[in-house]
């Protein structure tokens, strides 16, 4: 067995057994695998053991990636754009990826819903939440949430599916909740408010049980399924 899919394999024996903690189906939570910094190799690798969503931070990384796997003749594979979006950069990622889960302002929902390929299906996206509200982070402000929903939800070739939020570090697992259960709720409100979303995109390597103990529906993992990642290395 490769690293890969022995990773791969321990990860998913995470979510399992934190969703059935929860009283939860482990089948309602989806694993994004986070190549970034990865070569196509990496993420060909995961996909013959079964990994079919793939996340992607950087534009020109994310782009060259998903057209090396395509040429590679593996087009079923299903990309979401998580990195932050600079509104001149939004077109490429409007024309490969499947989902967009770091739409932060709606400007940058416009041009994706503008540049969005009539012959493509809507682009899903979610809403990022600076929940813990650190100034350096990306993401909506939560009293904003609301309004930008709304807004985005609006749009002709974007479906609105969520939340996403990467909270600030904590150290254990009651201390990790707490952000994921805030954005949870932000969640609920919305769909009370009449907003049909579906969609929580919280966790990563280091806090997988956290989030699906207060409802993630995507983990974003990188590090526990491809390794340390080597920054050195990394295109610009
Ligand atoms: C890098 C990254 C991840 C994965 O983080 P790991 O700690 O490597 O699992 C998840 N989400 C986002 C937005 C990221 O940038």
């Amino acid at each position: 067995m490769t690293p890969i899919f022995a990773n791969l394999q321990a990860v998913k024996a995470r979510i399992d057994a934190a969703a059935r903690t929860a009283g939860r189906a482990p089948a309602a939570v989806a694993l994004l695998a986070v190549s970034k910094t990865w070569p196509a190799g990496c993420v060909a690798e995961a996909a013959a053991a079964g990994q079919r969503a793939f996340g992607e931070n950087y534009v020109q990384e994310g782009c060259d990636k998903v057209d090396a796997l395509a040429a590679q003749g593996l087009a079923d594979l299903e990309w979401h754009f998580i990195g932050p979006l600079q509104s001149n950069k939004t077109r490429p990622v409007a024309e490969r990826f499947h989902w967009v889960h770091s739409v932060d302002r709606l400007k940058i929902a416009q041009r994706l819903s503008e540049q969005r390929p009539a012959e493509l299906p809507p682009l899903q996206v979610c809403v990022q939440v600076n929940i813990s509200g650190e100034d350096s982070k990306s993401g909506c402000a939560p009293a904003e949430v609301a309004e930008l929903c709304r807004a985005v939800a609006a749009l002709p070739r974007l479906t609105l599916r969520g939340l996403m939020a990467i909270p600030a570090p904590a150290e254990d697992v009651t201390a990790q909740r707490e952000p994921f259960r805030q954005l949870r709720q932000l969640l609920e409100q919305l769909q009370a408010a009449g907003l049909a979303l579906d969609t929580l995109s919280m966790g990563m390597s280091h806090d997988i049980e956290a989030a699906v103990a207060e409802g993630a529906t995507i983990v974003r993992v990188g590090t526990a399924i491809f390794g340390a990642r080597d920054y050195a290395k990394e295109p610009a």
